[in-house]
C-alpha cells in the first residue's frame, strides 16, 4: 500500500482523513484558472467553495491553512 496522499492545502489526507487514499480528492478552486489543477481534500473543497462565496478565496502562496475544524466534521454526514 502507498502512503495515502496529503492534502496540500491543509495537511490532511485526500480526500479525507476518514477514508485516506480512496478516491481522488477534489481540484482546488485557487488554481485551476491558471495552471494544472491541483487535487485538495474535500473539507478543502467545501472551505474554498464557501471562501469563494465571501469572495475570500487566497491563493497557495498562503497554503498550508487551517481549515475550521466544521469543515471536517461534514464528512460521512450528508
Ligand atoms: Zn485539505
Amino acid at each position: 500500500m502507498a502512503q495515502p496522499p496529503i492534502c496540500p492545502r491543509c495537511g490532511h489526507y485526500v480526500p479525507s482523513d476518514v477514508e485516506p487514499g480512496v478516491g481522488p480528492g477534489v481540484p482546488s478552486m485557487s488554481v485551476s484558472a491558471d495552471l494544472d489543477s491541483i487535487m485538495v481534500c474535500m473539507p478543502c473543497g467545501w472551505h474554498e467553495a464557501w471562501q469563494h462565496a465571501q469572495g475570500e478565496l487566497g491563493t497557495p502562496g498562503s497554503w498550508p491553512l487551517v481549515v475550521p475544524e466544521r469543515f471536517y466534521k461534514g464528512l460521512g454526514s450528508c
